[in-house]
């Protein structure tokens, strides 16, 4: 198919998942997201050679919110290996909501049970080095700047500002874990540095551009540089297909079958071995968090282009 084509498809079912974005409501748990226009809906696809094919609202800067999880995840496992951080933190789906903190405590030992509920990204934010928060934001920053070959990749400071006011459950969930000895050091900084990995600011295209290095296994695909270890690509794909849409992420592994992760601003990053990297922004969302309009269209995408890996 010629990329011509390729966009007049992906601009139909833009059109037809459009029609999703008033069955959602844009999180307002975090004042600041709670202004954002739900009727928006955009897609990007990035392919191998780095070509971008888009439909809709994808030059509109959003926030990463839980898609940074996947971010902080290769930066922890980067500077610390996997012994360190299983240790820590553990590799199960827990089939709870994203801030739920039941089972930090049911289960034992009291560790998150996977790096992409909260519990489990405050616990990895933990464990990124640096000598100040500034530093260690930059190590993250400096991965996603290479990735999407953005070098002005930064945080929106309104949406850092309205979260680390408004966020009484992470704290619980950050001190439970200094309690259960999970965490150590500076509790208030470490949520500080989750804060502000939460509020990276990117479009949907650099999502696709995102998406497209995981799906090179770690591969700058434009300067064929290696980025990161291919075993750290292959554990977050897998995070993504087990823990990476909430607790949908077994109905999304059948209806889309794409590794994917998405946030409570709406966007979606979904990675397809080796073929695309597909970046989605619809803030409207659903119970469980992800966006309406963005699973349908992937949904589509999926069907349609036959994506599905399974
Ligand atoms: N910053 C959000 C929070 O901690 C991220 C949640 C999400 O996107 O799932 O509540």
């Amino acid at each position: 198919m010629n990329i011509e084509d390729a966009t007049k498809q992906l601009e139909q079912m833009r059109q037809e998942a459009y029609a999703y974005t008033d069955k959602g409501k844009v999180a307002s748990y975090i004042p600041e997201l709670a202004k954002e226009d739900p009727c928006q809906i955009g897609v990007s696809v990035c392919l191998p050679d780095g070509t971008i094919l888009s439909a809709g609202e994808t030059d509109k800067p959003f926030t990463l919110q839980s898609i940074s999880k996947i971010f902080s995840l290769i930066v922890a496992l980067c500077q610390n290996g996997q012994s360190y951080v299983f240790e820590r933190v553990g590799k199960e789906p827990t089939g709870d909501p994203f801030n739920s903190i039941i089972k930090l405590e049911t289960i034992k030992p009291h560790r998150p049970l996977n790096p992409m509920i909260n519990a489990g990204a405050i616990a990895v934010a933990g464990m990124i080095r640096g000598k100040d928060v500034e530093e260690r934001l930059h190590s993250v920053l400096e991965l996603l700047r290479k990735m999407t070959g953005n070098p002005q990749i930064g945080i929106n400071e309104a949406v850092y500002c309205s979260e680390k006011k408004t966020a009484d459950r992470n704290r619980a969930l950050a001190w439970f874990l200094k309690d259960s000895g999970v965490l150590t050091g500076d509790v208030e900084e470490t949520l500080d540095l989750y804060f502000r990995h939460c509020s990276i600011e990117v479009t949907a295209k650099e999502v696709a551009r995102l998406g497209m290095v995981l799906a090179a296994d770690g591969m700058d695909i434009m300067t064929k540089e290696r980025v990161f270890p291919a075993e750290v690509a292959r554990i977050c794909k897998t995070f993504m297909v087990t823990c990476g849409m909430y607790n949908a992420s077994g109905e999304f592994a059948i209806d889309v079958g794409i590794p994917a992760k998405s946030g409570v601003a709406g966007g979606i990053l979904a990675t397809v071995p080796n073929k695309m990297g597909i970046g989605v922004f619809g803030p409207a969302l659903d119970e469980k968090g992800n966006s309406v309009a963005g699973v349908k269209l992937l949904e589509l995408l999926s069907k349609e282009w036959k994506l599905g890996i399974f």
